[in-house]
């Protein structure tokens, strides 16, 4: 079964048979695993050694955007995060229950967030300290590059935290050159194709050290994982860590590395949503987003208005297929969404269309009689 979903990704056999045995965190054979996972995180994001901080945390990527946001922000600071989809709603849920003051800018959901719009904002407010993004919109497939944004933000003296979750990796980052990003989160589990369990921050030391007691929260405090890793090793845990997931996350990153790392991953990505895209035009079913507007990570496809589809037949006539998709609605009018990313070469997406058409005619939906 191939997972077309935005994660977690289907993974490479040896990515997930690095998981069969038993570590000890603080062995020293353990420790400089660990510290390498950091060393090539932080090479990813373009960090600067010594000045930006790899930090890990167990859990998936909400835990590290919240422990972001308690982090960089006092309880109380504010943040202005545009409502570019579901998964800018939730760094807003995120952020309010977690006592920091949000102000939403409402956007439209099909293009990229306006840098001019995020600056008007913060122009006429100058209580908010940061802006959230969401570098991959995985809810509608749409790109929000934070070196434009950032651009902004920086000028107006404000900061950013960047949830680049279902971008990191596949989408080019350059910490060194942002120096507003006081943040950026990822995970195990999407572009760098290991299995979840694990999520990442991206900081600048100075900032967690200047940091230090807004969390309000020892399990979701990055200035804490960042002193712990001072005082002891980089290589050692608060707590327990999932050690046989980090020791996939490492096979993952040698195959990352081995494929010619992010712009050979890019490439593969904008293979498989250029296939899947024009794949399913050809099968007269509309994608939602003009082609220019379209990332690379999640393409969603309008619901058939035809009598017979059903989601949830369709997804279950795809499983007996091979490919599994997202068995629900997270755009405002019906569609269902797929994943480009994961261990999936633009061949398997050329079978994934075929799948697609094969499925759609056994639950009935003839989409070519009426396109
Ligand atoms: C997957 C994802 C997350 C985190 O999801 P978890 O289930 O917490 O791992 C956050 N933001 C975006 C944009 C995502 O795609």
């Amino acid at each position: 079964m191939k997972l077309l979903i935005p994660g977690p990704v289907s993974t490479h056999p040896d990515v997930r048979a690095a998981m069969t045995q038993d570590f000890a965190p603080w062995d020293n054979d353990t420790k400089p695993m660990i510290a390498a996972v950091k060393d090539r995180v932080l090479a990813i994001a373009g960090g600067v050694p010594g000045e930006h901080m790899a930090l890990m945390l167990q859990g998936c990527g909400h835990y590290a955007i919240e422990a972001s946001i308690r982090t960089f922000l006092p309880p109380g600071g504010r943040i202005l995060i545009a409502d570019t989809g579901p998964y800018a709603g939730r760094m807003i849920r995120l952020a309010s229950e977690a006592g920091r003051l949000v102000t939403v800018l409402p956007v439209p959901a099909d293009r990229p967030v306006s840098p001019t719009a995020i600056a008007a904002a913060l122009a006429e407010d100058p209580g908010i300290s940061h802006v959230g993004i969401i570098h991959s919109e995985t809810g509608s497939g749409v790109i929000h590059d934070p070196a434009a944004i950032g651009a902004v933000v920086r000028a107006l003296g404000r900061r950013t935290i960047v949830d680049s979750v279902s971008a990191f990796g596949a989408l080019p980052l350059n910490l060194a050159e942002r120096p507003e990003i006081d943040a950026v989160v990822f995970s195990s589990n999407k572009c760098i194709e290991g299995v979840a369990g694990i999520a990442f921050a991206i900081s600048p030391a100075a900032r967690l050290e200047a940091c230090a007691g807004n969390a309000g929260s020892w399990s979701f405090d990055l200035s804490d994982i960042h002193q712990h890793g001072l005082k002891n090793l980089p290589g050692t845990f608060r707590f327990t860590p999932p050690m046989q997931v980090i020791a996939a996350f490492s096979v993952a990153l040698d195959r990352f590395d081995a494929e010619g790392g992010q712009p050979a991953r890019l490439a593969r990505y904008t293979a498989n949503m250029r296939v899947f895209y024009d794949g399913m035009i050809r099968l007269g079913v509309a994608p939602v987003l003009a082609p220019e507007h379209q990332g690379p990570i999640v393409v969603n496809i309008h619901a058939p208005t035809h009598p017979a589809w059903n989601l949830l037949e369709f997804v279950d006539a795809l499983k007996r297929r091979g490919f599994l998709i997202s068995n629900f609605y997270n755009t405002e009018n019906p569609s269902f969404r797929v994943g480009c990313i994961g261990d999936i070469a633009p061949a398997e997406m050329t079978e994934a269309v075929e799948a697609m058409a094969l499925a759609l005619a056994d639950i009935g939906v003839d989409t070519r009689k009426a396109a």
